[in-house]
């Protein structure tokens, strides 16, 4: 583990408009406590992101751009930069599966992603993981290895701490099937591995790397009480408020105090 502060990150993907976002946060508000030592954050569509940062305790919710293009203005028309984000959100999801296999991204955009987070004063997660046939070949390993080379490029040590790492196996996520806490240790043990000698020990202990994959209210106390994990990215039961109240509260409960 990174950190005593761990991450709890709801992500809507394409659901919920602006006028039903806000209310949903309106009902969130009133369900998820405020801890020391844990940071919730959501991520809605890009369009309800500036109403949200209207209406949000900030001290209660963070927000994060489920996507954003690499440069910081220009004719990239239809594209919302990280540029345009600052100040709005506190975080943005980059490299996240959907992104890389629906949209074909590759780790040279998910490079200049991160590194345009870092250039405006947002914290980049990076998601990396492996598909169900490069699990079923044997090469989860790689896969995490080369998403890290590549999404990492040109970061220095002193940027590191500020990008948050998410391990999310391709076949796991929106599909109900939960990686088993072992195999998720074993893959946190390789990103941490890979960070360690890109970095050093100093800046890739500082690292918080999260688990994300059909996590639910019933499985989270599972991963969290892994302490080599800072946290959960949740999809689908993100989108409960009830599910997701209870995953914070056992994250609170997995919080060293
Ligand atoms: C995700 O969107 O990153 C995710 C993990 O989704 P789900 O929890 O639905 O698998």
């Amino acid at each position: 583990m990174a950190s005593d502060k761990k991450l709890i990150i709801g992500n809507w993907k394409m659901n919920l408009g602006v006028h039903e976002s806000s209310l949903f946060l309106h009902t969130l508000a009133g369900e998820v406590k405020t801890h020391r030592n844990l940071e919730v954050i959501i991520a809605p569509t890009m369009l309800a992101l500036q109403t949200l940062s209207l209406q949000v305790n900030h001290k209660q919710f963070k927000l994060a751009a489920q996507n954003f293009y690499w440069r910081d203005h220009g004719a990239y028309t239809g594209e919302v930069s990280a540029t345009s984000l600052r100040g709005i959100v506190q975080y943005g999801l980059v490299g996240h599966s959907e992104r890389r296999h629906v949209f074909n991204e590759s780790d040279k955009d998910t490079r200049a992603k991160v590194q345009a987070a870092i250039r405006n004063g947002i914290r980049p997660i990076l998601c990396v993981g492996e598909t169900t046939n490069e699990r079923t070949a044997g090469e989860t390993r790689d896969v995490i290895h080369d998403q890290l080379i590549g999404g990492l490029a040109n970061i220095t040590s002193e940027e590191l701490p500020q990008v948050v790492i998410a391990y999310e196996p391709v076949w796991a996520i929106g599909t109900g099937k939960n990686a088993v806490p072992g195999d998720v240790k074993d893959a946190v043990a390789t990103i941490r591995h890979q960070l360690k000698h890109l970095y050093g020990v100093k800046a890739a202990s500082e690292v918080q790397v999260l688990y994300g994959g059909s996590v639910t209210a019933d499985s989270a106390a599972d991963y969290l009480a892994l302490t080599e994990i800072d946290g959960l990215l949740v999809g689908g039961a993100s989108l409960d408020a009830r599910a997701f109240s209870t995953i914070v509260e056992k994250a609170y409960n997995s919080v060293k105090k």
